[in-house]
Parts: structure tokens; sequence; C-alpha cells
């Protein structure tokens, strides 16, 4: 099909298997932007380390100018120095263009057996406030301090982006995740925006649970929770918990959404564990694509990237060791894009 359109997006590879997960994805959005006659452009970046070898920043300004202009990114993980060491590069991303929804859907895919089947969650993660504002100083020898910034703004405007989203999605619950009780003053405030801004949702059910206890709701039922709103830190705890539901960080998607510009990403980090070994699953990346796709209104490819995806885990033939398969990175973004080249042949 005639390309009738292109989008330019900026494409972070990063690093770990950031390249491998990166490169199925590319060559797969391609071939359903070709199938649907939408180009791509790629804005390609190093960032962290690997950038700093080549330029001496850890976020080349270049790449700051890109996501600017092109206002829609596809992001690989980046690894970040544990206990030093320079600071996170998600983190800095997500602060710079203001990307305050953490945007994370858990789903189980279709034949993929695991023990809590049907699960449909959605986790909102204020994305730019608490603990990972870094602000953390030594005050004598032995003594630290970090300092947890929770602000009506940022706690008002997710919760109004939660509360919208269900109404768009029909969603039916939300859950604001807090420990109020032993943060008083700023759990306590977040609670407080959440609660005012749910006053103009009458249709959906407002409650909230503390996060401890959260934890073990969710291990016991989960079914009993739609969208869970929470705070920085809790979001990122809950979302690799909440992975776990429907097989694992391998396939859990996510955006960084703000009023400017979105990051895609998968939830999940480099795995140095297995990089370079053709063994990392691509899912996550490929269904944060699809997030993309649908934002930049190509919903056509974005259907047919998601369908393909549905049909490999249908057959469950090519899947990787992560959920219980036999096959490489490479091997299963082939059988993506035969299902995808499959679907086409049949229209
Ligand atoms: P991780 O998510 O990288 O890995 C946790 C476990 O999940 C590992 O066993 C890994 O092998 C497995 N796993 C993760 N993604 C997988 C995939 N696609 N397919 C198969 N298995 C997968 O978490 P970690 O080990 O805690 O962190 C490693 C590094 O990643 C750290 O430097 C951390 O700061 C960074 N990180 C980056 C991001 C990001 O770039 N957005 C997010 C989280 C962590």
């Amino acid at each position: 099909m005639a390309v009738e359109r292109t989008h330019k997006i900026t494409l972070i590879p990063g690093d770990g298997i950031g390249p491998e997960v990166t490169a199925a994805v590319v060559k797969i959005v391609e071939i359903a932007g070709a199938a649907t006659g939408v180009g791509f452009e790629w804005h390609r970046f190093a960032a962290g380390a690997e950038a700093f070898e080549q330029t001496r920043e850890y976020i080349p300004q270049a790449l700051y100018d890109s996501i600017e202009q092109n206002r829609v990114a596809l992001k690989g993980p980046v690894t970040t120095p544990v206990g030093g060491g320079f600071a996170s590069i998600n983190v800095t991303l997500r602060k710079k263009f203001d990307l305050y929804a953490n945007f994370r859907p858990v789903k189980n895919l279709p034949g993929l057996a695991t023990k809590y089947p049907d699960i449909d969650l959605v986790i909102v993660r204020e994305n730019t406030e608490d603990l990972y504002a870094g602000l953390e100083h030594e005050i004598v020898p032995g003594v630290v301090q970090s300092l947890k910034i929770i602000t009506d703004k940022g706690s008002t405007r997710i919760a109004q982006f939660a509360f919208d989203y269900a109404r768009k999605h029909g969603r039916k619950k939300i859950h604001a995740i807090h420990k109020a009780n032993i943060m008083k003053l700023s759990d306590g405030l977040f609670l407080r925006c959440c609660r005012r801004v749910g006053e103009g949702f009458p249709e959906v059910e407002y409650k909230e649970h503390i996060v401890d206890n959260t934890c073990m709701q969710l291990v016991l039922n989960p079914y009993q929770y739609d969208i869970l709103l929470t705070e920085n830190l809790y979001g990122d705890i809950l979302s690799d918990l909440c992975s776990a539901f429907i097989g694992g960080l391998g396939l859990v998607p996510g955006a960084n959404l703000g009023r400017e510009c979105a990051i895609f990403e998968a939830v999940h980090g480099s795995a140095p564990d297995i990089a370079g070994k053709d063994m990392a699953n691509p899912t996550a990346l490929l269904q944060s694509a699809v997030l993309m796709l649908h934002h930049i209104d190509e919903r056509a490819a974005a259907e047919m990237v998601q369908n393909a995806i549905e049909q490999v885990y249908r057959e469950g033939k090519t899947l990787t060791r992560d959920v219980g398969g036999q096959s490489g990175t490479r091997a299963f973004a082939d059988a993506v894009l035969e299902a995808m080249a499959s679907s086409t042949a049949a229209k």
C-alpha cells in the first residue's frame, strides 16, 4: 500500500535487552505501517552510559530537541546505576517533559494460562513527584534525608486523568492507594485531591486502600480492583506485582503522557541477566508501541499488531521462555510478522 502519511518518532533503543526488543518492535511496526498506508521516520538516540561515551552527556541535547519536535517517543529500558552514579534517565525525561501520567494496562493475553485468568486492571501512576524528586542529602554522617514531594497540582491532575479515563472507557471503580495512616500530610493531601476530583464522577465508584493491604488484597483477589490510582513509588511497585498476574514483566506496556509529549515504554527494565542472549520477550514494548499507534491515531496499524500478538499467544507455538515457551526474541517477532502477513493475505 502506498504511504499516505509519515510520522516522525524519536527512538531510544536503550541498553541491556533494549536494542533487541526495540529492533523487533520497529520491524513489526514498520510492516504494519506499510500495510495500512503509514510511514515512520525514526530519529534514533542513545541515552545513559552509552550516550555519555559518545557525547559526554547522559541525555544529549539533540535527544531533548527531538522529543520536543516530534512529541512522541518510543523508548527501550535504560540502566540506572544503584546507590550512586548518574540520575535515572527515565525519571529525568518524565520530569523534563512533564509526563505526569504513567498509564499501565495489565491484561491477560489469550491462550497464555496463568494463575489469574481474565485480569483487566489499569494502573494510573503519578509520574513526576513523590520520592522520585530525588531530593536527598546527608544531614550529618550516618543520617540521610530523602524528601517526598506531593503537591495539590500533581495529585489533582493525576486523579483527573484517572477519572477521565474511567468515564471515557466505561470503567467502574477507582481505588486510590495510599499510606496516609503514617504519611498523614503527604498521602493525606493526595487522598483529599482524589476525593475532590471523584466528586465530579458519581458514576465511578471511589475507594481507598492502604498500600500494604493492597498488596495482600491483590494476591488474594485481584478481581476486586479495576483502576489503581497511585503516587509514584507505590505505582512502580504495584506495577511489577500486577505484571505477575498475567505472566510477568515481559508483557506489560506503558505510556508516559503529558500535555505536550508522550513517551511509550514497557514497565520492565534493562534485564541485564538475559541481555544479548536473544531471550527477551518483546511483547511489552510491542504493546507499548500499540498504545503509541493509538495515540497518533493509527488505529488500523495498532489493531493489526495487537491482533497478530494475540494470534501468536493463542497458537502458543513460538513463545519466549519467560512465558513458558522455547523461542527467542527474533523467532517470536517473526511469528508476529507471519501472523500479520496471513491476516493481510486473508483480506
Ligand atoms: P528488570 O525489569 O530489568 O528485570 C527484572 C526481571 O524480569 C529479570 O529477571 C529480567 O530478566 C526479567 N525481565 C524483564 N524484562 C523482560 C523481558 N522483556 N523478557 C523476559 N524477561 C524480562 O528489573 P531490574 O533487574 O530490577 O532492573 C535492571 C535495570 O533496569 C536497573 O538498572 C533499573 O534501574 C533499570 N530499569 C529501567 C527502567 C526503564 O528504563 N524504564 C525500568 C525499570 C528498571
